[in-house]
């Protein structure tokens, strides 16, 4: 999901070696063509047509932090801050100010895309993927992983609805493994 994957650009972000995948403006656009928010000719224009790519960048960062607070207080059931979902709210209306209904081959979609020829129209997407999730019957499944330095989102999709890790091969694991050494380590043998 848009909104998630957004949010799980920052990894670990609740430890001392948290890493950021959106380390330049360019990599926002990158990240927008693997996604497939935008085509790689346009992202590319965007690139080279940005007169102020830093302060592009931290609207965007700033942007990832908001969604993050109010996604991750959702997925805990938490109240979410008043200023927060008064900034999110604001983001949304000039979303939805730039949301048409366009056909495509099979019926019709959403689109964000204004004339200007900005990158806002990519954010916009974002927004609004954010909004369908906290109104979805979807929102029931939003958790956030069980490794306390991870802080990734995800929708457990597991019929029991007892999916704790982002992913099983990371986070999963990990906290295996430092359960059985836990459970073992009065009793070196069993670690060797
Ligand atoms: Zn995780």
């Amino acid at each position: 999901m848009l909104s998630l994957d957004f949010t799980n650009t920052l990894d670990y972000r609740h430890s001392d070696n948290s890493t950021e995948s959106l380390t330049s403006y360019e990599r926002f656009l990158d990240w927008a063509v693997e996604k497939n928010i935008t085509e790689q000719d346009a992202a590319d224009k965007l690139k080279y047509s940005e007169r102020e790519p830093e302060e592009a960048l931290n609207r965007v960062l700033q942007l990832r932090e908001l969604l993050y607070r109010l996604l991750s207080a959702a997925a805990m059931k938490k109240h979410v801050a008043e200023e927060d979902l008064d900034c999110f709210n604001s983001h949304l209306a000039e979303a939805l100010g730039h949301t048409r209904i366009t056909q495509t081959d099979g019926g019709f979609d959403w689109s964000c895309r204004p004339g200007g020829g900005g990158s806002e129209w990519i954010v916009y997407t974002i927004v609004k993927s954010a909004a369908d999730l906290l109104v979805s019957n979807q929102l029931d499944r939003l958790r956030v992983c069980a490794n306390p330095q991870c802080g990734w989102l995800f929708l457990d999709s597991s019929r029991n609805r007892s999916r704790r890790w982002c992913s099983m091969d990371s986070c999963g694991n990990r906290a295996k493994a430092r359960r059985f050494y836990k459970r073992h380590q009065h009793n070196p043998d069993l670690l060797r």
